[in-house]
């Protein structure tokens, strides 16, 4: 546990905003279940309570990447919601089967190899195996090939034994309303998924459910939206803002014009300045991007980042800020409502997906609103 007095930066986390976005979510999509992406520790945002407070909302269908995460989350959600489904999206290694029934994850089968593998694992238990399939329509990434499809629908036997309990695909472009790759992998879903065996479908990760009914099928499997991302960037945000992140002033320097700041001396001071230097660098996830670009906010004023982040601190230019209002030992909004996670990525020229799952390990992180509700 990082205390506050230790810390150089306090991380609040809202799980009441997790629970409203969850909820916003599931109106959005209200033919279809909601389920939730929890891949990467909750997008950074911690995997325990979030996960938690979603299962007290209701939520029984989690998505992870990785086997290690469904272990961890089974034994998160095994006392308040046993009866949850926990699907690993990068699918079974040879030599898993035992772990992954173990924690009862459902494997996401990707490829043919999968499903063999699935397949023959179900021989061996002689008893059914659910799995769900993932068809690739337009990512060249995980998925079933169009010619894939065409083997399992010439030798229906290479699927025995899987009880399929979910066809899904995922969207390339979903936050881009206009993009027309949005409309051909949908066709294309509906093409493939007919040569398979019926099963209820998913198609629509957080930007897809803005895209309209016609991409909700069963399941939507939003993740980043959850935790306030925008799922449409060039729209206002519909989704609450999670996240919160303070920096703490350690030191505070005067300098003369001409004075340079930090490595590289990238920075000269074109008048007298003062320089607050917060407790947050690179080595806590703060982009080294934002040097020279960024900026937080005393108040209502705004302060501009000068010179580079650095791996444990950021200088920052508070001389239109009055002395009084910062101080060592103040703080210096990184992160708030109007400067929130996403206003940070474009600044940082990323996406606010990195700028989560990148959140410090340093920070002090403090929960707000019930974990159960
Ligand atoms: C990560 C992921 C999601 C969630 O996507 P968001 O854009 O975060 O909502 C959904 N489906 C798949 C296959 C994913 O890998």
């Amino acid at each position: 546990m990082v205390t506050a007095t230790h810390a150089g930066a306090i991380l609040t986390i809202d799980l009441d905003a997790v629970a409203a976005n969850y909820a916003l979510l599931s109106k959005k999509s209200p033919g279809a279940v909601c389920a939730a992406v929890v891949k990467a520790d909750a997008y950074g945002v911690g995997l325990e309570p979030v996960a938690r407070r979603l299962a007290h909302e209701g939520c029984r269908q989690f998505f992870v990447a990785q086997l290690a995460e469904a272990v961890t989350l089974r034994e998160v959600l095994d006392n308040i919601a046993h009866d949850s489904a926990i699907h690993v999206l990068n699918g079974p290694d040879p030599g898993t089967e035992e772990d992954f029934e173990n924690c009862r994850a459902i494997p996401i089968l990707n490829s043919l190899a999968q499903i063999a593998l699935w397949s023959s694992h179900a021989k061996k238990r002689a008893l059914s195996q659910t799995a769900v399939l993932h068809i690739d329509t337009g990512m060249a990434r995980l998925g079933l090939t169009s010619s894939d499809i065409d083997e399992l629908a010439a030798d229906p036997d290479r699927l025995s034994g899987l009880n399929i309990r979910l066809v899904m695909s995922h969207l390339a472009c979903a936050e881009e309303r206009s993009n027309p790759l949005n409309e051909r992998q949908r066709i294309l879903f509906d093409d493939l998924r007919a040569r398979l065996p019926a099963a209820p479908a998913s198609l629509a990760n957080s930007s897809g459910i803005f895209l309209g009914t016609g991409f909700h099928y069963d399941m939507v499997r939003p993740g980043a939206s959850i935790y306030g991302i925008s799922p449409l960037p060039d729209e206002s945000n519909p989704m609450r803002q999670v996240i919160n992140l303070k920096g703490k002033i350690i030191q505070i320097r005067v300098i003369d014009t001409d004075m340079t700041v930090g490595y590289g001396a990238t920075h000269r001071a074109t008048r007298p300045s003062r320089i607050a230097t917060v407790a947050v660098g690179y080595g806590d996830g703060y982009p080294r991007h934002l040097g020279n670009r960024g900026h937080g906010y005393i108040g209502g004023a705004l302060v501009p980042i000068v010179g580079r982040v650095s791996m444990d601190l950021t200088t920052f230019d508070i001389s239109d800020v009055p002395e009084s209002a910062a101080q060592p030992g103040m703080m210096i909004d990184l992160l708030n409502e109007r400067h929130t996670v996403d206003d940070l990525a474009r600044e940082a020229d990323t996406i606010g997906y990195e700028i989560l799952t990148n959140l410090g390990k340093r920070y002090q992180r403090r929960y707000i609103g019930a974990v159960d509700g």
